[in-house]
């Protein structure tokens, strides 16, 4: 009898509002192991939730095989783009809410159904423009207010200067990359990718004000306006800087100042730094650390930036490590979707594109 109890409570549990999304194959293997267990009666006295119970699981199966179905004519469709738009297009997640995939998706869940990829590919560059727009309008929507009356698209102009630093909220207290991001491109790859440990992507932003300070003392230092500098102006340059404020570190077995591109400098007022001091408990000395950020430390309250000399700045560029580097597997061809899903070593993608 404990064993009917138990099944019965088990199938209760998993109809309970949601649950059932959440069972797993481990789940449904105990359900149907302790099933063969149980006498014909009891299985009688069971069978109505049993039934709900393969319902909502039938009605699970046939909204995933639909899902898998849209997806795979999204990705199809997205490798007829060129490879260089795929950063900046959003994840296959969003096309389940396009009008025209209404019908398909919420048709009684008896069979999966079938879409006809030349209708579905009708909806999807529409899809893209209408949702690229919407990213664009929220993320203006952010920036403090311009002077007189700003239309969207001299907002959007005015995402790209170097000084409009944008800040991913969700990534605000771990080391992602997010934490800085400049200009309209960097923050639509940011909002496209999924980040490692993350289910969801980053959707919320915010216009980082200590990070903002330091881009345009960093603007300032190389004699540019703050005010026009655009970020491709300062990444065309190539800067490089040094911190007047930091002390000297051991790196590598050397012993020397850090030395920053102009984005790096962006981001470095935002680093946690350690801060240890001594608290005296019970006659004894205990030494207490706790974090605060580059820019909140007594050290860095006033930004002092120095630009290196021309042959300072050749001589660094010739020691850094190169950027993306070569074998961090990110790269893919830019002329077929060979690399679509599998990217590669930068070897393999020059090997590939010149056979191809
Ligand atoms: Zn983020
Ligand atoms: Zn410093
Ligand atoms: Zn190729």
């Amino acid at each position: 009898m404990e064993d009917i109890e138990t099944l019965s409570a088990h199938i209760h549990f998993v109809l309970r509002e949601g649950a059932i999304h959440r069972l797993t194959t481990k789940g449904v293997y105990c359900l149907t192991f302790n099933m063969q267990l149980i006498s014909l009666p009891a299985f009688r006295r069971i069978k109505p939730d049993l039934e709900v119970l393969i319902r909502g699981r039938r009605g699970i199966r046939i909204e995933k095989a639909r899902h898998h179905l849209l997806e795979g004519i999204y990705h199809d469709y997205l490798k007829t783009l060129p490879p260089e738009q795929w950063q900046y297009l959003p994840q296959a997640q969003y096309i389940m809410h396009i009008e025209g995939f209404k019908d398909f998706l919420d048709a009684p869940p008896d069979k999966r159904g079938d879409m006809a990829p030349g209708y579905a590919v009708t909806w999807l560059s529409r899809f893209i423009e209408e949702w690229t727009k919407g990213q664009q309008v929220e993320i203006v929507h952010i920036l403090p207010k311009g002077q007189g009356e700003e239309s969207f698209e001299a907002k959007l102009q005015r995402l790209e200067l170097a000084t409009s630093v944008v800040s991913c909220t969700m990534c605000k207290d771990k080391h992602h990359a997010g934490r800085v991001l400049i200009g309209w491109k960097s923050i639509c790859r940011h909002r496209c990718s999924m980040l490692e440990g993350l289910r969801k992507p980053c959707v919320t932003y915010e216009i980082s004000h200590t990070a903002t300070a330091a881009a345009v003392s960093v603007v300032a230092c190389v004699g540019l306006d703050p005010s026009i500098a655009t970020a491709d102006v300062m990444d065309a340059r190539d800067d490089r800087f040094m911190c007047g404020d930091c002390l000297p570190e051991n790196h590598r077995g050397l012993h020397g100042w850090k030395v920053y591109t102009w984005i790096e400098c962006v981001s470095s007022v935002l680093r946690r730094l350690f801060i240890f001091h001594l608290v005296k408990c019970n006659g004894k000395y205990l030494q207490i650390q706790h974090a605060v950020e580059m820019s909140h430390s007594h050290m860095h309250k006033n930004p002092a930036w120095y630009l290196l000399t021309p042959e300072a700045t050749r001589f660094v560029r010739e020691h850094e490590s190169p950027y993306p580097h070569p074998w961090h597997q990110i790269w893919r061809c830019n002329h077929c979707a060979h690399h679509f899903q599998n990217q590669v070593h930068q070897k393999d993608a020059i090997v590939h594109a010149k056979r191809v």
